[in-house]
């Protein structure tokens, strides 16, 4: 629905010119802009989560574990770091978890600081929950500038913090030297958010939770566990955190279906993450490709990375969605962020690319951009 057509509905004004979220969801050969793994689960998972679907429908009559503590075992498991049920929280998608943590430090009258450029959701998250929404520009390079950070949150103080790393759409990565000052300095929980951690070489911000009990790491299960058609998003915390999210959760948030098939998954782990190592290969081999067309790359460390300068980014999105690739015209500008598809995929992306960016040399004086 356009939001020109609410119809007089008493809807809240700073929706009004708001659009849903979301990419194009296009029907094309070759889609490499949502950040999604591209593997479908490997069949040993795939056989263990059809199973455990079938034995959470045979129960379905009932209401599920809402402390999902199975899951959350597994969880945390999973994590390592010496770290317990108590000390993770699960729901659909880390989008449900960066609102119930909003839901739970922010709200009226506060306040949730992120780095620029940054995830394109956390504005929403603020705007949903009623939090001022503030934000400290990244250095060029996109990394964390800490005096500024630290200057602004001595003149803002706000109850929420929230670092991407690796960063969507950047790619880059924290210095957890740098997550540990903000921590230290701030009054406000810092969430780090490592939806893409299992992609970088670099320790997780999971080492600082012993010291920091005002660090929440948040995670998914959608990139890396190749389940982003599950929903399941996760937080480790200290557990005096995560009972707070506890207080603000829907009853019965993560259906029983999902909870079954995400601990199957996990049970996969190994398999999961040796897809993982291979992307992060195929991940430098496009980058190195991408730069031998002296093409510009931003050092990533996550499934993605972002490539240009393009003069009119939108023209080269279109001249490659019109060869059948998908990438996705977001961040910063000259540039356009693709993700990590199979080999295959990869080799028609860059073919795509090669073929576009020659055009541009000038051969066809009738094309609607230039590089
Ligand atoms: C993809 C992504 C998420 C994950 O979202 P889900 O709701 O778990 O699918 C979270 N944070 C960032 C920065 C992301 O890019």
């Amino acid at each position: 629905m356009s939001p020109s057509n609410w119809s007089g509905l008493p809807v809240r004004p700073e929706l009004l010119d708001a659009q849903p979220y979301g990419a194009p969801q296009l029907d094309v050969p070759v889609r490499l802009n949502v950040n999604e793994n591209p593997y479908p689960p490997p069949a040993a998972a795939r056989r263990d989560m059809v199973a455990a679907a079938e034995r959470a429908v045979m129960e379905i009559n009932r209401y599920p574990d809402r402390e999902a503590i199975d899951l959350r075992t597994k969880l945390a498991r999973y994590l390592g770091h010496g770290l317990g049920p108590d000390h993770v929280w699960a729901a659909n998608g880390s989008n449900e978890i960066m609102i119930q943590i909003l839901e739970a430090f922010g709200g009226p009258g506060r306040s949730v600081m992120s780095f620029t450029p940054s995830y394109s959701m956390y504005p929403e998250y603020a705007r949903d929950t009623h939090t001022e929404y503030l934000v400290v520009p990244r250095r060029a390079d996109f990394t964390i500038d800490a005096t500024a950070a630290l200057t602004a949150i001595d003149r803002r103080q706000p109850h929420v913090i929230v670092i991407a790393t690796p960063n969507n759409p950047t790619g880059t990565v924290t210095d957890l030297d740098v997550i540990a000052a903000i921590a230290d300095h701030s009054d406000g929980v810092v969430v780090v958010d490592e939806a893409y951690q299992e992609f970088a070489s670099g320790p997780s911000a999971l080492t600082l939770l012993p010291d920091h009990g005002n660090v929440l790491v948040s995670r998914t299960m959608s990139k890396a566990f190749a389940f982003a058609g599950g929903r399941l998003g996760y937080v480790a915390a200290a557990p005096a955190a995560i009972d707070a999210l506890r207080v603000v959760r829907l009853p019965y948030h993560l259906n029983a279906v999902t909870q079954a098939v995400a601990g199957a998954a996990l049970d996969h782990a190994d398999e999961m993450l040796a897809q993982v190592a291979h992307m992060s290969l195929v991940r430098d081999a496009a980058s190195a490709a991408l730069r031998s067309l002296e093409l510009t790359v931003i050092d990533s460390q996550s499934n993605f990375f972002l490539f240009g300068p393009f003069a009119d980014r939108h023209a080269v999105w279109q001249a490659l969605l019109d060869r059948g690739v998908l990438v996705r015209e977001t961040g910063p500008e000259p540039y356009l962020r693709v993700c990590v598809g199979t080999d295959e995929e990869m080799g028609k992306f860059e073919i795509a690319l090669a073929q576009v960016l020659r055009k541009n040399d000038g051969v066809d004086d009738n094309e609607r951009w230039t590089a």
